[in-house]
């Protein structure tokens, strides 16, 4: 089976026939259908991205792995990777280094959106691995709640824009979809939109950040807290009191819901 539409419903069923894990090797003789053996992790691994320097690898996944490679998700996240990594939808695709996919746990809870990758991430095809990645990590991990490897970080655009100029409406129209499939496989039980371009893309609005604090919103059910960017916090140190209480808004909630 190497066309990944079909791994993604093919796990899928899995996932709705109550299938936790799926072993890398031997999926066709472990699970309770018959199948045909699911490549395996090297096999979907986009060139592209062969070459990046791993920052956490996880056994056997490919380097924005950050947990097990052998879950449902994990899975369907390779196969949708495999699938987009070649995305020539806009002139971005021309323009890159390195497609962007993501980075994380992918069963993550919690999931950070950012706006774009910056020349770090464009070198090494992951997200937030630059100064505004290095910030984000202390963000996270201030809380006392969450890793930077617990979470998923992914971005609105999967390619850099020249210059890190701001997003064009049509890029996210074209690029949206993609983070939109990876909520939809990761299931988080929150979303951090971090910065105007994710805020605006999830929520659909152009409203500012300003406005859009402060108070919960929802991506498909999901609920939703929109942040100050990393990026600007580095320019404007007065964001760091708003963005610390943004973060304990979402750490006292994520309490409440998972603590039973
Ligand atoms: N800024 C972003 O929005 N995303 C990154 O991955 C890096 C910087």
């Amino acid at each position: 089976m190497k066309n990944p539409e079909a791994i993604k419903q093919h796990l899928e069923l899995c996932r709705k026939l109550g299938v936790k894990y799926v072993s890398l090797s031997t999926v066709g003789e472990t699970l309770p259908i018959p199948v045909s053996p699911i490549p395996t992790v090297e096999a979907l691994t986009p060139p592209a991205q062969a070459s990046a320097p791993p920052i956490f690898s996880a056994k056997g996944g490919p380097n924005w792995l950050t947990n097990s490679a052998e879950t449902i998700q994990a899975m369907e996240l390779i196969a949708f990777d495999k699938d987009i990594c070649e995305c020539q939808k806009c002139p971005l695709g021309k323009t890159r280094k390195n497609f962007v996919f993501g980075m994380g746990n992918p069963q993550a809870e919690v999931m950070f959106i950012g706006e774009a990758p910056g020349a770090d991430e464009d070198e090494q095809g992951l997200p937030f691995v630059g100064k505004a990645g290095q910030l984000l990590t202390k963000i996270i991990e201030s809380t006392n709640t969450w890793k930077r490897k617990d979470v998923f970080i992914a971005n609105v655009l999967k390619c850099r824009p020249p210059g890190n100029r701001t997003p064009l409406p049509e890029e996210v129209e074209q690029c949206r979809p993609y983070l939109e499939e990876q909520i939809r496989v990761i299931k988080p039980k929150f979303i951090m939109a971090l910065g105007a371009s994710a805020a605006q893309a999830l929520l659909k609005t152009k409203d500012s950040v300003g406005k859009l604090r402060n108070k919960w919103h929802y991506f498909e059910g999901v609920p939703l807290r929109v942040t100050y960017h990393p990026a600007a916090l580095l320019r404007f140190d007065g964001y760091k009191k708003d963005v610390w209480e943004d973060m304990k808004e979402m750490k006292a909630k994520y309490l409440e819901k998972t603590k039973n």
